[in-house]
């Protein structure tokens, strides 16, 4: 179910969760302001999700009202993931749904990273 993102922070969201470790989460970064961990039902070879510490639905919400600090810790952070998994030079795609249209699911911000293989056509045909 896609959620709204006009709607205030969720404390209950499941990313929320792994944040305050209730939850498990295959951890593979973490600094002052952003986490990552590897997608529960990965659609490529890679698939890890990035999220910012804060309390932020989405991109919409995310890019409205985080700090410039905020803001720079968590796009370097989705880089050096990257970097990190090598996929700099194979290529990767960037991927944060908003909303319905977009299919967002879960009503924290992540960022998902695909690489590891050719990623096909940007969106599904129409
Ligand atoms: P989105 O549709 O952009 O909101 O994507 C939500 C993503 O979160 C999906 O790719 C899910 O597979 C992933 N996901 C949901 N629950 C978990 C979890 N507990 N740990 C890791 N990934 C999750």
């Amino acid at each position: 179910m896609p959620i709204d993102p006009t709607l205030p922070y969720d404390d209950t969201n499941i990313f929320a969760k792994i944040l305050r470790g209730e939850i498990p989460a295959k951890k593979v970064y973490e600094d002052d302001w952003s986490f990552a961990f590897e997608d529960i039902n990965p659609q490529a070879e890679v698939h890890t999700l990035v999220i910012p510490k804060g309390r932020y639905v989405s991109w919409d919400d995310f890019s409205a009202k985080a700090s410039a600090e905020e803001i720079a810790g968590f796009v370097r952070a989705v880089g050096e993931v990257a970097r990190a998994k090598g996929l700099v030079e194979p290529g990767y795609r960037l991927m944060a749904n908003i909303g319905a249209h977009g299919g967002q699911e879960v009503p924290h911000l992540h960022v998902h990273i695909f690489g590891g293989q050719p990623l096909g056509a940007m969106i599904a045909p129409r």
